[in-house]
Order: structure tokens, then sequence, then C-alpha cells
């Protein structure tokens, strides 16, 4: 019961304020036709390539799953 609100912590889910845990990086395909990519990450998507990778996490309170760019990851 602890319900110190941490500002600055990195992965609290935003609906409950549980933990999120990691579920690893999931790749998924731009097609390059589908509009909505282009307007989520702009040039992200314009970078030719046909995967993105987003890091998956999910909070065990109350299932919420996020999905997130992953940063600094492996460059
Ligand atoms: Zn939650």
């Amino acid at each position: 019961m602890n319900e110190g609100r941490s500002t600055g912590g990195t992965d609290d889910c935003l609906r409950c304020g549980g933990a999120l845990s990691a579920m690893g990086i999931e790749q998924f395909r731009t097609g390059g036709t589908s509009g909505g990519w282009k307007l989520l990450f702009g040039e992200m998507a314009e970078l030719g390539e046909e995967m993105i990778s987003f890091a998956v996490f999910a909070c065990r309170d109350c299932g919420r799953v996020e999905l997130r760019v992953p940063r600094a990851i492996g460059s």
C-alpha cells in the first residue's frame, strides 16, 4: 500500500500507477502504406525500414499495455 507519488519514476502505469513490467522488444511492420504510422512517428516512418521496434510494457495490476519507442538501445 504505497501511495507515494514518484515523480521521475520511469515505468509507472498511467492508469493505476502500478509498476509496469517490460515484456521485451517487439517489431511491427510499417509496410509504408498505413498513414497512421506517419502521423504517429513522422520521419521515423519515413526512414524506409519495413519494421519498427517498440518496447512493450504491461501493467500487472490493470492489464494496461503500453508501447514505447525504444531509445538508445543497441546503438
Ligand atoms: Zn495499471
